[in-house]
């Protein structure tokens, strides 16, 4: 079959990057080779007993038939407190709407929101799904990338220069995927105080990686700002933080005319989220020591991973403050062969290292860093250790 058969939109998407790394790493360890896959950002942890017990308890009680769209109202009422607890978020119950994943929830968002040409303002470097979306939804990206000196971060002033008359969303993900940067209530407060003066932009911060993040300060919600409150949409979910990611639970959390037109829009494309799900979803906050003990581990992973990276020749390296990625600048090697191959960029040092050191990383290029490459920390110590270890025997041998 052609791809001349297929809709102009779907050719024009991308393959997720970080997925289709993924997919290389399995067929390369089905060849029997011994891979160590840090591509996929995926907690290498069970989900909570808690959580299972109630999805159990769920199937015996034959919780088995469709749910309202936007979720069953106990999960929806969990979620709304929660957000009113940690993130002083002001909404109720009907301002929640939960989705299949974090994933669906971002792309509902963009769907209903934006309008032909218009602009979506991505801080980058950003996740490598949130471009494709834009372009499914006919809209523009517009990337501001905050620079590697300033922790990956974009300023109050950057981020106000690119504003224009086409402005319609201004999405972020923080703690960030791929460069675990925090956004500071500080920072939040100047991006707030400028998207005040803008009456049609909206934010879309993606909270997802809440939990892991490693500050004094912790986490600042920007829709806890009363001026731009009916205008934030706050999207988070249970992968990350209570190593849910196969369950495909995420919410959004917005004013009720947004959540009303997610309604809808789920209603004719998925219906409502997976019943056994939800109910195991529902229970997760009344028990919160598994998310603080992940995020020991992945607190401990990182400051492993940084000091074997730091020894690695030629990559530049941040301290991330939060998610569980490290995002090493390569371009030290940028030209460098091992006597066959010249890696001309980092899609081709990802590739290589899979190859030669059987290692799974993701290229920088696909989060709009082609400077860089990410590896992913959510897995053992000892995988951690050999992993970094195999990257720096191999690239040591590039002249
Ligand atoms: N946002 C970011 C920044 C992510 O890294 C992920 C994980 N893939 C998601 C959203 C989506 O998570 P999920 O769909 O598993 O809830
Ligand atoms: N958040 C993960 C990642 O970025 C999951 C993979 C995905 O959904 O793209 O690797």
């Amino acid at each position: 079959m052609s791809n001349n058969l297929l809709a102009d939109r779907i050719n024009a998407l991308e393959e997720s990057a970080t997925l289709a790394m993924s997919k290389k790493s399995r067929e390369l360890a089905a060849q029997g080779h011994k891979v160590i896959n840090l591509s996929v950002g995926e907690p290498d942890f069970k989900t909570p007993p808690h959580i299972c017990e109630a999805a159990k308890k769920a199937i015996d009680d034959g919780f088995h038939a469709y749910t309202p769209v936007a979720g069953i109202p106990e999960l929806r009422t969990a979620i709304a407190e929660k957000l009113q607890r940690e993130n002083k978020l002001d909404w109720k119950a009907e301002n929640v709407l939960v989705s299949t994943g974090a994933k669906h929830s971002l792309a509902n968002i963009i769907e209903v929101l934006v309008k032909k040409g218009e602009e979506v303002i991505i801080l980058g470097p950003y996740w490598v799904s949130y471009a494709e979306m834009v372009k499914l939804a006919e809209g523009k990206s517009v990337i501001v990338d905050g620079a590697f000196e300033n922790d990956f971060k974009v300023t109050p002033e950057q981020l106000e220069a690119a504003i224009t008359d086409k402005t319609k969303i201004v999405m972020y993900a923080s703690p960030n995927n791929p460069t675990g940067s925090v956004y500071s209530e500080k920072e939040l407060r100047a991006f707030a105080a400028i998207i005040a003066k803008h009456p049609n932009i909206f934010v879309l911060a993606d909270e997802i990686y809440e939990y892991i993040n490693f500050t004094k300060e912790g986490h600042f919600s920007i829709g806890s700002v009363p001026e731009i409150k009916d205008r934030v949409i706050t999207v988070n979910g249970f992968s990350k933080g209570f190593a849910m990611t196969g369950w495909r639970v995420g919410f959004i959390a917005a004013a009720k005319w947004i959540v009303d037109a997610v309604d809808k829009l789920q209603g004719q494309v998925t219906s409502g989220t997976n019943s056994i799900a939800q109910k195991a979803a529902a229970v997760a906050f009344t028990n919160m020591d598994a998310p603080k003990m992940m995020l020991e581990a992945y607190h401990r992973r990182r400051d492993l991973v940084i000091g074997k990276l730091k020894e690695v020749p030629g990559f530049k390296v941040r301290i991330p403050d939060g998610a569980f990625y490290a995002f090493p600048d390569v371009s030290y090697y940028f030209g460098k062969s091992d006597g066959t191959t010249t890696i001309k960029n980092a899609d081709e040092l990802s590739l290589w290292l899979l190859e030669k050191a059987h290692v799974a990383t993701v290229t920088g290029n696909a989060f709009g860093a082609p400077n860089c490459i990410r590896l992913s920390t959510a897995t053992s110590d000892e995988k951690l250790v050999e992993a970094i270890d195999r990257i720096k025997a191999a690239v040591i041998t590039l002249k």
